[in-house]
């Protein structure tokens, strides 16, 4: 028997509507998550499919969508809400609140022009980077379930329906406090505010939970950037209060280093490139911020977004020299970094690959990076820059096998590269979940050695090169 505790519910019913799902057709539950023992559900697969499907309720679920806004490609976009995603309750286990959503579920009061369906390719792609940022130890929502169907869906081509159990402790975003700031509902937004603070920021002040949000967006930001992910649609409705990651739609993660990568083939401008992610976090918490500036001070406002790029950059630089290797710390290793990106940028080198062949460098030992040169050749660019690393490493004590030890922990040896994905998606699309089940055991472990993935570590083959994605979905 699942114990619910809902606490959404309790909120101005401004926030939220009841609704009802629209079952897949002929749905097939796909895949289940390990998270689910997390969860603590105890349910059958049958049980568990016609639940999140929506053919079946269990007594205590509370099925709603919540109603929210927000600034879409840096323009106010107005009222958006969960136009394809249901929440069917809160669950508490373990003193840990669940959130269960299903996203592919129909149509919901917010659902405007869409049809409130979501397609196999792009449910597998949120089902497996969901789970991938986990096994990198980035905030994340997690999932539950995918589940396929039979309906058509109508995107670029005709498409079959799909939905994914989404989880995280709350659904709440950037948006939904737009929502009442920019429509005027003050007592919504003292509620709202009041009830974040309790249920998921321990009744700290509000002060000092936005101060948090402020530190927990920088440091996600930093981490995005350190692995090379790229969100792809960061609009701040798309941005969790939480400091997850969520909404996971035209990712991607660099493979060929390009500093200005666009992962969305629908963001022309370059709003959202790789490069833009970290000023864009802090475009993003500005308009979160104001929302409350009848609540704080305009002052405290100011100096909270302010900490933003300070906290940004301790983190990032502590995760850089982290990928260096570098124990010490010296005042020049973030120039170094940033020289690294610059040459593999200028090189077009597969950037999760070469951090994690620098693992193996020994100083003096050219051979090391034997995995390097068999790949890119002699390129000057290169060397010399192996010369300014070397130098740094003289300051060092540690030995080069150590370094390499502690490197390989920071360093994944596997990303959820694009054509990985749409391997993965092929196989479901067949009604299989094999490739997506050896897959989750890879994910979870990626900074692990997989003899049998083995070749999937090394640069995208040319011709799986420049995979387009686009935000249908
Ligand atoms: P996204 O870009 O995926 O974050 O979506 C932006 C807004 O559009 C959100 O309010 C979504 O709920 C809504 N949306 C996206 N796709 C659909 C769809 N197929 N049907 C209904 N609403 C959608
Ligand atoms: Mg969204």
């Amino acid at each position: 028997m699942i114990k619910f505790d809902n606490t959404f519910t309790t909120l101005p019913s401004f926030l939220f509507e009841q609704v009802s799902p629209t079952p897949l057709t002929k749905p097939k539950l796909i895949h289940v998550s390990s998270h689910q023992n997390d969860i603590g559900l105890g349910l059958s697969s049958i049980d568990l499919l016609n639940w999140l499907n929506g053919n079946e309720a269990i007594p205590g679920e509370q099925r709603i969508s919540t109603r929210y806004a927000g600034h879409q490609f840096g323009v106010w976009a107005g009222q958006l809400g969960d136009g394809r995603a249901i929440s069917l309750g809160e669950i508490l286990n373990h003193g840990e609140r669940f959130e269960i959503q299903t996203k592919g579920s129909g149509l919901t009061p917010f659902s405007r022009m869409g049809d409130g369906k979501a397609v196999i390719r792009s449910s597998v792609r949120e089902y497996l980077c969901s789970e991938a940022m986990f096994g990198l130890n980035i905030p994340t929502s997690r999932v539950l379930a995918l589940i396929t169907g039979e309906d058509p869906v109508y995107r670029e081509s005709v498409e079959r329906s799909a939905l994914v159990a989404r989880v995280f402790p709350t659904n709440l975003r950037f948006g939904h406090f737009e929502m009442c700031y920019h429509f005027n509902k003050k007592d919504e937004l003292k509620s709202l505010s009041e009830y974040l603070r309790k249920y998921f920021f321990n009744d700290m002040s509000l002060e000092e939970m936005l101060e948090e949000i402020v530190a927990r967006s920088a440091k996600l930001m930093a981490k995005w950037q350190d692995v090379g992910f790229c969100h792809g649609v960061m609009n701040t409705d798309n941005m969790s209060v939480l400091g997850l990651t969520i909404d996971y739609g035209p990712f991607g993660f660099l493979e060929d280093t390009n500093l200005s990568h666009i992962c969305n083939h629908s963001d022309h401008q370059g709003r959202y490139a790789y490069n833009q992610q970290p000023s864009v976090g802090m475009w993003n918490l500005e308009r979160f911020l104001v929302c409350f500036i009848e609540l704080v001070s305009k002052d405290f406002l100011q100096r909270t977004l302010s900490s933003y790029p300070v906290i940004f950059e301790k983190e990032y630089t502590s995760l850089c020299r982290k990928k260096l290797g570098l124990m010490k710390e010296e005042a020049d290793d973030f120039k170094l970094f940033i020289s690294a990106l610059k040459m593999l940028d200028q090189l077009s080198i597969d950037y999760t690959f070469f951090w994690r062949e620098l693992s193996n460098f020994r100083q003096g030992d050219r051979e090391s990076l034997n995995g390097i040169w068999n790949y890119y050749g002699n390129r000057q660019e290169l060397i010399d820059w192996l010369g300014d690393y070397s130098s740094r490493l003289t300051l060092e004590s540690i030995s080069s096998e150590d370094r390499s030890i502690q490197m390989k922990k920071n360093n994944p040896k596997y990303i959820l590269r694009n054509y990985i994905a749409q391997e993965i998606i092929d196989d479901v699309e067949k009604g299989s979940s094999e490739k997506l089940q050896n897959w989750l055991e890879v994910l979870y472990r990626p900074f692990d050695e997989h003899r049998n993935f083995e070749s999937y570590s090394k640069p995208t083959p040319s011709e799986l090169k420049n995979f387009v994605v686009s935000c249908s979905s």
